[in-house]
């Protein structure tokens, strides 16, 4: 009996369930290929497709509207377009492209639409945002008064990040720019800032290296890296940036700090151009449609350091672009030094003569960072700024001529300190205490006489003998603190100390290298 009145209940459940099922029909817009080449669809039949809409085409591939006509939509592809043909049917999702977002990416190697390229599983995504969000407005955000410590002295010292702060890094092919952003990445492991990598039209090698590094020396697991190689679709390389974006905003609006390296702009700038030209857009200056200056301008606009009331978290921006022989007038580096708060500019000349990171201190500049710099290092490094400019000028001077003039040539030696000091080799960051203690050390003079080999032997031991030897310049630094005359000279004295215990006979070269 019982089991009688189960089945009975059991199909009176179903049958309301049933009952509840509408059956009505659904319009349905099935739109049509009328053309497809070089990444690019064009389609009729679909009148009510927004911008940047998510389409469907045949065997589940995707594509977005870049460009609507009245009567037709040119649609970039995002997967290869080779299996789709003229006349196959396509179909709008109602939605604008987007990636998943959440600590599922963490420590993964995605393409621009979240879909992994590390043979691991599927993106566990807590969401699904738009590539294309509006930044922040000027109400929600706050000053940038924090650093990103890039653990590279140079930078550090002269031309300070600031959480929150967008800074261009510029120079001809093959400068360092990458291991400049890369350093940058690896000394995050000591912070608790996340890293987004995001590589466009490169070549899949180079990634892989960038990607092996900080496996290396970094910290991977607070890492995503969106990569569009060279081989990508062009669609997937133009929305590469907006993603990578995305993906960091996630944690920049839960109160995280995020630093976005965008590796690089001039080649997704040459991918807009490709697709505008495609789509027939009006080419304006050096082929560039109108609305270049707007894309890069909107993109990196959504870097900010967000309010308190908004949490207070930051996302920080580093793009990179490439110029062609040192021409920073060009159309893109203008535009992109326009629309930065600063740039690090790197010199091949410098590169080649072995001055490495090749930074120009003349050219480069940091708008924002000075007010986020660590108190101590400001107060530090206020002196070589001039040092250093005043021996780069005289250096000019007296290249061709002997100088007799004691004063002059003390200024020489001391600039090549510096200048020793300035270069690092890769993986070699620094911790804000040992950058303090070398910059108090060369202003005291400890480091005069040291030749250039014992100076990169005294960076390498200096963390350790520091840690051994602890002054109370460690505990200030540590709280954000300025440091008082006494301890300066208690930094000093100690580098001093290390310096004597590395090779006195070094110490005999008193000259330094002929200027
Ligand atoms: P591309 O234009 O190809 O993207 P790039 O400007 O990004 O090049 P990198 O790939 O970073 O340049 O560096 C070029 C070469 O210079 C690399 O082989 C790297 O090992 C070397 N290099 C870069 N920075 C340093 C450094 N600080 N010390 C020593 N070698 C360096
Ligand atoms: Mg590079």
């Amino acid at each position: 009996m019982t089991s009688d009145s189960a089945v009975a209940d059991w199909f009176a459940a179903s049958r309301a369930a049933v009952d509840r099922v509408r059956l009505a029909p659904q319009a349905e817009a099935i739109g049509r290929v009328e053309h497809v080449a070089d990444g690019i669809a064009r389609i009729s039949g679909l009148p009510d497709v927004r911008l940047n809409e998510l389409l469907i085409f045949a065997g589940g591939r995707t594509g977005f509207a870049l460009a609507l006509d009245a009567a037709t939509i040119d649609a970039v592809l995002l997967d290869d377009g080779a299996a789709i043909e003229a006349g196959s049917p396509v179909t709008g999702t109602g939605q604008v492209v987007r990636v998943p977002v959440g600590p599922g990416l963490l420590g993964r190697v995605v393409d621009p639409l979240g879909r992994p390229l590390d043979e691991g599983e599927a993106i566990d995504a807590e969401d699904h945002h738009p590539v294309e969000r509006p930044a922040p407005a000027i109400i929600e955000r706050d000053l940038v008064s924090r650093p990103v410590e890039t653990g590279i002295l140079v930078v550090d010292a002269l031309f300070a990040l600031g959480r929150g702060q967008r800074e261009l890094i510029i120079g001809d092919r093959a400068t360092g720019k990458t291991s400049v952003a890369l350093d940058a990445i690896v000394n995050q492991k000591n912070s608790n800032v996340i890293c987004v990598y995001v590589a466009i039209g490169q070549r899949a090698t180079a990634v892989e290296r960038v990607i092996e590094a900080v496996r290396t020396h970094g910290a991977p697991e607070r890492c995503i890296f969106v990569v569009a190689s060279a081989s990508a679709a062009p669609g997937l390389q133009w929305i590469a940036p907006f993603a990578g974006f995305t993906m960091a905003e996630y944690f920049r609006d839960r109160g995280g700090h995020v630093l976005i390296v965008i590796d690089d702009l001039t080649k997704h700038a040459a991918t807009h151009r490709e697709l505008a030209l495609l789509t027939h857009e009006p080419p304006g200056r050096e082929a560039y449609p109108g609305d270049i200056f707007y894309l890069h301008a909107r993109l990196l606009e959504r870097a900010a350091r967000l309010s308190e009331k908004l949490g207070g978290g930051s996302l920080t921006a580093l793009p990179i672009a490439e110029t062609d022989a040192g021409n920073l007038s060009a159309y893109i580096p203008t535009n992109l030094i326009s629309i930065t708060d600063g740039q690090i500019v790197l010199n091949s000349r410098l590169f080649a003569a072995n001055q490495r990171p090749a930074v120009d201190v003349g050219l480069s500049v940091s708008r924002v960072g000075g007010k986020a710099q660590h108190p101590a290092l400001r107060q530090a490094s206020g002196r070589i700024r001039l040092d250093y400019a005043q021996f780069l000028e005289l250096e000019m001077f007296t290249r061709f001529g002997g100088i007799s003039d004691k004063r002059i040539k003390t200024q020489m030696v001391r600039g090549e300190h510096i200048r020793g000091l300035l270069s690092q080799p890769r993986f070699t960051t620094l911790r804000m205490l040992d950058q303090v203690a070398l910059l108090a050390a060369l202003a005291d003079g400890a480091l005069d006489g040291l030749s250039s080999a014992s100076l990169v032997t005294l960076r390498e031991r200096l963390p350790a003998f520091l840690d051994a030897n602890q002054t109370s310049a460690a505990d200030l630094i540590a709280k954000g603190e300025k440091l008082g005359d006494e301890d300066h000279a208690a930094l000093a004295a100690a580098v001093r100390r290390l310096a004597g215990d590395i090779s006195p006979a070094d110490e005999a070269d008193g000259q330094g290298p002929d200027p």
